[in-house]
């Protein structure tokens, strides 16, 4: 059992519940508006105690779940709040997902992601900031240490991962401007990814391992294609991504973490790929959308 095995049950859930997906995307609205908040606050009063941050956080984290667990009582039948629950209890949580233990609420394992999730607003590095910069930019909010010492946690905040992510996705564009062909190679294997990700989304009776199973081959795709170009790609074109890749594999977000522990095997495209495997993805999301509307 992973934590992939209980969002794929959440999934399933939604489709099968409009009311429950229904509650879900406005418990996630709200949680993150919250969240958006605190950041702007603790913005406007840099140098903020960041334990203090951290605290704050976990305690919207912990009202979000309580409500929507509330709004959400009685619409799922209990054979299939005993699924959600069984699959709960048979992860081994990590302490970020502990507040899953606090509440019986088919769609906590979602909401939880989705108050993590701040990645789309992509404001911390600006696209084009090196590591420095970005980390600079966040280092008032950072609670790990990181952006001030650079030394690696063992998981770095929300705020230094982002800064990452965005930072080693822009290294990637970059190294990949002088390798043409590598590039438009790996473009098309993470279009065909993004495709077949808004095709699962549609499908209601996709299990999650077929998610994993997407993933797992856009990753070996990008193995060869690197392996392929091996002749064309020098060492030093990829120190900093290099750096970049093993930052990335300290985030907090499991997903995006073990994309990223591979990245040394899949080479460029990972970068990318880690973003996209993400669950709610804007690019993947906007795909689906688009699929629906040509039904
Ligand atoms: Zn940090």
């Amino acid at each position: 059992m992973s934590r992939y095995d209980l969002l794929g049950v959440e999934a399933q859930l939604f489709e099968q519940y409009p009311a429950l997906a229904d509650r879900h995307e406005k418990a996630a609205r709200a949680g993150s508006e919250h969240i958006r908040g605190l950041i702007e606050r603790s913005d406007a009063t840099r140098g903020g105690d960041a334990d203090a941050f951290a605290e704050h956080v976990a305690s919207i984290q912990r009202s979000a779940l309580a409500s929507y667990a509330a709004s959400v009582r009685g619409i799922v039948s209990v054979e299939d709040m005993v699924r959600w629950v069984r699959t709960r209890d048979a992860l081994r949580l990590s302490a970020y997902d502990s507040l899953l233990r606090e509440v019986d609420a088919p769609g906590a394992a979602s909401l939880l992601d989705a108050l993590e999730a701040v990645h789309d607003s992509g404001d911390a590095s600006g696209g084009q900031a090196t590591l420095d910069q970005a980390l600079a930019a966040v280092a008032d909010r950072c609670t790990c240490g990181y952006a001030s010492t650079r030394n690696l946690p063992k998981r770095t905040c929300y705020v230094c991962a982002q800064a990452v992510t965005a930072v080693w996705d822009a290294e990637e564009q970059r190294v990949l401007l002088r390798l043409p062909a590598l590039r438009e190679a790996v473009d098309g294997v993470l279009d065909a990814l993004v495709d077949r990700l808004a095709e699962i989304k549609l499908d209601p009776a996709t299990e999650w391992s077929v998610v994993e199973h997407e993933q797992r081959k856009a990753r070996h795709r990008l193995t060869r294609l690197n392996r392929a170009a091996r002749g064309e790609i020098f060492d030093e074109m990829l120190t900093n991504w290099r750096e970049l890749a093993t930052a990335a594999s300290h985030d907090s977000r499991p997903i995006a973490r073990s994309v990223a522990k591979g990245a040394k095997r899949s080479g460029l495209g990972t970068a990318r790929l880690s973003a996209i495997a993400l669950p709610g993805n804007a690019l993947v999301e906007s795909r689906a959308k688009k699929r629906a509307q040509q039904r």
